[in-house]
Formats: structure tokens, C-alpha cells, sequence
């Protein structure tokens, strides 16, 4: 084990302002917590594009190492739960905002954040599904338990090239739904029509203030733009439908009314990853575990190293980047 290693830590630059800079640490300088891991793969989501670009203020203490997700071998265990070379993933629980995270080769934390590798795929594969691909398959599991009927209307997943949209289009098609991707990138189309989409809307057309009811279309949705977006999805689901919404990329605002929800019993289904209880996440990774097609998620990610995080970064900010990321640690 090398003495030093390398971390992409959030730092104060003043002004209310935040700074990612890459920082040569030592054990020593983790925090007490008993399982010390070595972390082999990582990946960028949304939320680390908005902590290491400085978008967003996500770290809520500061120098805080950034990254959400890990896949990694445990070194050392103080708990009976894990043992050194267990294999393990960790999606969320605080890291990145109030928990040293996942952007360092060593990290330590707490052994009920962990979860086994979910046997069938490796780390790499674990970290090209992430936090984005966890969080598609809580919503379609979301779905599910609603009892969405696969023969009913279309299922509609709003920013479809994204990393949540891209798996959950994937998954809902192999559950055998139709699936609508909308989109703001035309040239998205031949590589959501691989991941099983077979009808496209564009972005714009969900984005400005429409009718509080429009014409039923949708059988459901796994919406991650929030705003105008997920008014105007509420708004066009078919009676009884049901809305998976996990997400801001639009926004953070809901300018709706309450009408889908009681003239067509229209359910809004709010998702969240971070704190999720174990049982759903395991119900989560085993869904993607059986219906995740192994070559479709080949299809949806490529492997960086450590150093391009920052730019990675910016180019998911900038809606750059197709499908999902995975980084070498
Ligand atoms: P990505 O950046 O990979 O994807 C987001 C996609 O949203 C983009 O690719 C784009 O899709 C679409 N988009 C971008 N801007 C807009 C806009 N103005 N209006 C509508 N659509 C837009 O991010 P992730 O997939 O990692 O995350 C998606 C969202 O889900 C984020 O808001 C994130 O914070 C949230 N999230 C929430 C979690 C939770 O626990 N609740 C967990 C994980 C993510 P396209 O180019 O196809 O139009």
C-alpha cells in the first residue's frame, strides 16, 4: 500500500465559491470510520458534475472529497460484516456532501453503507450503472410495484441519453414496455433505438407552461427534468398512471396543478437514491441484475482515468456526455 495517494478534493476558494483540486493525501487523513477501502472504479452523475464543476453546492463541509460511488475491496474491517478482499459498491449516503467520497484510491466508511458487488457484474460494470442506473432502476421498480401494464400505453423516460434515462429505457424495454425517449439530441436516436426506445419527442416540445390537462398519452413515466417537463408528463398520462420523478435537470420547480393527480388519479412516485433503505436498493441492483442486458450496457458507457474527472465534469454539465462514464481510480 503506497503512503500517499491521490484525491480530488472540493476546497473553499472564497466567495462563496468552491474549487476542485487534485491533493496528495495519507491514510491519516481519512476519517475515523471502520472499513477501510480501496477503491478501483468511480463514475461522474449529475450530481458530482455539479460538486466538482462548483455549479452546485453539493459538499456541505469543506475540503471535501468528491465522488458518490464506489466499487472497491475492503482493506481492513473493525465490523464482522465485511471482511479484507470482500468486494463491495457503495451508491450515495451522504459521501461528496456531508462524507469524505468516493474520488480517492483509500477511502474509509461505515459498513452499512456498503452493499456486496451484486454478483454478475464486475466493478467496472457496476460503476457504468452508478448512482444514474440504481436510481432508473428504483423508479421502474417504482413502476412496477404500481402495477403498470405492460400492453397499456407508451412508458415515457424524459432525458433519455442521460445516465438515469439510458438505463431506464434499457430496462423498461426488456420488461417488454413501449418506451417514448424524449430528447434534446436528435443524434441520441440510433443509440436510444439500440436500448429499446421506439418513439421520440423532443425536449422542447415538454418545456414551456402547458394545460393542466392535456390529451392521455403516456401509460406512465420516469421523469429526471422536474420544471415544465414533469408538469406537462403529469398533465399527458393516461388515468391511473403513475410518474416516477427522481430529478432537477430542468429544475426544481413544479408549475402544475393538481387536477392529473384527482381527475385521473395520476400518482407521482418521488425517488431517492442517497438514503435509501438497503431492502430497496437491493430490490433495485437485483432488477438490474436480471434485466440489464450485458452487451446494451457495453454499448452505454466508456472507461476514463482519474486525472480526466474534471473535464468529465464539465462535459456532463454541458450535456456532452452519452449514456454514463466510468473512471479508473
Ligand atoms: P445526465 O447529465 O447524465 O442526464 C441528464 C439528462 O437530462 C441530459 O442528458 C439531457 O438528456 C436531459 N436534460 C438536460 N437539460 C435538460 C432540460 N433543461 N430539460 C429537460 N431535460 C434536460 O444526469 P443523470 O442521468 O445522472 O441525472 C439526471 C437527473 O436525475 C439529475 O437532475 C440528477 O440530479 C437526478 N438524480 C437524482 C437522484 C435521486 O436520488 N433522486 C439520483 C441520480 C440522479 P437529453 O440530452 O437526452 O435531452
Amino acid at each position: 500500500m503506497s503512503d500517499t495517494f491521490t484525491a480530488l478534493r472540493i476546497t473553499d476558494a472564497g466567495d462563496r465559491k468552491t474549487r476542485a483540486e487534485m491533493t496528495e493525501m495519507t491514510l491519516a487523513d481519512l476519517p475515523d470510520l471502520p472499513v477501510l477501502v480501496e477503491v478501483s472504479h468511480s463514475t461522474v452523475n449529475y450530481k458530482d458534475g455539479l460538486a466538482v464543476t462548483g455549479k452546485g453546492r453539493i459538499a456541505r463541509r469543506l475540503p471535501m472529497t468528491a465522488g458518490i460511488d464506489m466499487a472497491a475491496t475492503v482493506v481492513e474491517s473493525a465490523t464482522e460484516e465485511f471482511a479484507p478482499g470482500d468486494k463491495v459498491i457503495l451508491n450515495g449516503w451522504g459521501l461528496s456532501e456531508t462524507e469524505q467520497g468516493a474520488y480517492s484510491k483509500f477511502q474509509r466508511v461505515k459498513p452499512e453503507w456498503l452493499l456486496p458487488l451484486p454478483e454478475g457484474f464486475s466493478p467496472e460494470q457496476a460503476m457504468a450503472i452508478g448512482t444514474a442506473g440504481y436510481t432508473a432502476g428504483l423508479c421502474v421498480q417504482a413502476l412496477l410495484d404500481w402495477g403498470l401494464d405492460p400492453q397499456g400505453a407508451p412508458i415515457l423516460v424524459t432525458g433519455a441519453a442521460g445516465g438515469v434515462g439510458s438505463v431506464a429505457t434499457a430496462l423498461l424495454a426488456r420488461l417488454g414496455y413501449s418506451v417514448t425517449a424524449v430528447t434534446g439530441r436528435p443524434e441520441t436516436h440510433d443509440y436510444l433505438s439500440k436500448l429499446g426506445a421506439t418513439d421520440f419527442v423532443d425536449r422542447a416540445e415538454l418545456s414551456e407552461q402547458g394545460k393542466p390537462l392535456q390529451p392521455e398519452r403516456w401509460g406512465g413515466a420516469v421523469d429526471v427534468a422536474g420544471g415544465h417537463t414533469l408538469a406537462n408528463v403529469l398533465a399527458q398520462t393516461c388515468y391511473g398512471g403513475a410518474v416516477a420523478a427522481c430529478g432537477l435537470a430542468e429544475g426544481p420547480s413544479l408549475p402544475g396543478t393538481v387536477m392529473p393527480h384527482i381527475l385521473r388519479s395520476v400518482a407521482l412516485l418521488g425517488v431517492d437514491s442517497v438514503m435509501a433503505p438497503k431492502p430497496k436498493r437491493k430490490a433495485a441492483w437485483d432488477l438490474l441484475n436480471k434485466k440489464l442486458d450485458r452487451d446494451l450496457l457495453s454499448t452505454m458507457y466508456a472507461v476514463h482515468g482519474f486525472d480526466e474527472l474534471p473535464d468529465l465534469a464539465e462535459k456532463l454539465m454541458a450535456n456532452q456526455i452519452q449514456g454514463r462514464v466510468v473512471v479508473n481510480v
